[in-house]
């Protein structure tokens, strides 16, 4: 379980950034971590900006919006390195939807958290086939705290950590994600794909 390292005080108050992921499947709740931490971090009166891709606009452009409808303004953005641009002076960098980025968002998170920033990624880590979803595994890698949240499985109930695509699209990127999709557990995902 992951455990804020020092909440109520600021990256920048020591000069020491980091990086951490949260990733997991469809409806595992990463955008409603996500939002937590970086609402800790304002009731502490840090400095947050928030970005996602600009192509993940399915409910309101400016919002990051998880599923149960708690919001923060989020800036959307059409390339990864336009988050060192934006990023300014902030304490704390959210992330949402971190696998609709280009390959740069890991420079990026480097970049930010060698500057003292606290970079907080939310993504899918694998894709409808079950694949890692680049760039998450890489994101991974570079971070030095990684949560993985889980879904329930709608067909068994146990922990679910896939996405079960139930439509025969087969684009990497489709949105509208509620009825398009399921959490599944491994066996559960598996069965239906084969
Ligand atoms: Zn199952």
């Amino acid at each position: 379980m992951f455990v804020e390292p020092t909440p109520g005080k600021s990256p920048h108050q020591d000069g020491k950034g980091q990086i951490e992921v949260i990733c997991g499947s469809m409806f595992s709740g990463k955008t409603e971590e996500l939002i937590r931490r970086l609402n800790r971090a304002l009731i502490a009166r840090q400095k947050v900006e928030i970005f996602k891709p600009a192509l993940d606009r399915r409910y309101h452009a400016e919002d990051i919006v998880s599923h149960n409808a708690n919001a923060i303004r989020s800036t959307p953005v059409n390339f990864a390195e336009d988050i060192l641009l934006l990023a300014g002076t902030c304490d704390v960098v959210g992330i949402d939807e971190a696998q609709f980025f280009d390959a740069q968002i890991v420079a990026v998170a480097n970049k930010l958290a060698r500057s003292g920033k606290r970079v907080i990624l939310a993504g899918l880590d694998m894709d409808f086939e079950g694949r890692p979803f680049d760039p998450m595994p890489a994101l991974m890698a570079v971070a030095e705290f990684v949560t993985k949240v889980h879904a329930i499985c709608m067909k068994c109930g146990d922990l679910a950590s896939f996405s079960y695509r139930l439509s025969p699209d087969r684009g990497k990127v489709m949105l509208g994600e509620k009825e398009s999709y399921e959490a599944r557990c491994r066996k559960c995902f598996f069965e239906s794909s084969n």
